[in-house]
């Protein structure tokens, strides 16, 4: 049986691979909208991140699309459409630990083999993710299957095909975050090492940061 590590150096790889993905922080993101190099960009969170979800922009202003659903979801709530409307040039998947959504998941798809799941998700690697890790209460473990949410959320989008389309002509990039709230620490996935890097939350150091207004949001359950 492959463990959780190959089942991830895996599908990060294949992220690697793939044109779309660069490195990008929440620095990076919020100076690109307010100095328009970024005209507009969506971040999809995970719903039970509550208060740890950082918001990314220091103007009322920019163009930047906040979604959250459980699972931090790409293909729910309007996100496709919300692309080709707005233009969206940059995408970043924002999932974190702990995450109880996680767990109800994997406990779900792992017992249940419930039909909500896609076949996709019932088979190969994140079924079996999801079983070591629920054999296993280890903290460390379940940061791991965050970080694998992230990236493989991130390679459903690569392989949708507007999404990929939209890649492949430049005009779209995906990002990968992870909040570890046991270091307190943003993780910015770099498609160019394979894996996530530690990255203080540059904007806590801004006096402009501020939460997303309501509008933004769209919810799900
Ligand atoms: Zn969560």
């Amino acid at each position: 049986m492959r463990n959780l590590v190959d089942a991830f150096d895996d599908i990060a790889f294949r992220l690697s691979n793939f044109g779309g993905g660069e490195f990008l922080d929440d620095l990076q993101l919020s100076d690109g909208l307010v100095s328009g190099s970024i005209a507009s960009a969506a971040v999809i969170a995970c719903s039970d991140m509550g208060w740890l979800l950082r918001y990314v922009c220091s103007d009322e202003s920019v163009n930047l699309h906040l979604f959250q659903n459980f699972g931090h979801r790409f293909d729910t709530g309007g996100f496709l459409e919300t692309m080709v409307d707005s233009k969206v040039e940059r995408v970043v998947i924002y999932g974190h630990s702990p995450c109880e959504y996680a767990r109800f998941r994997a406990r779900a798809m792992v017992e249940h083999r419930s039909s909500d799941f896609s076949n996709d998700e019932k088979s190969g690697d994140l079924l079996e993710v999801y079983s070591l890790a629920l054999e296993s209460d280890d903290q460390s473990i379940w940061q791991n299957v965050g970080r694998y949410n992230v990236l493989f959320e991130l390679m459903k989008m690569a392989e949708h095909p507007a999404i990929e389309a939209a890649c492949s002509k430049g005009m779209l990039k995906l990002h990968g975050w992870f909040f570890n709230a046991e270091s307190a620490q943003l993780e910015v996935f770099d498609s160019s090492k394979a894996k996530f890097v530690e990255q203080k939350f540059k904007l806590d150091e801004s006096a402009i940061v501020r939460f997303l207004p309501g509008e933004g949001l769209v919810g799900e359950r």
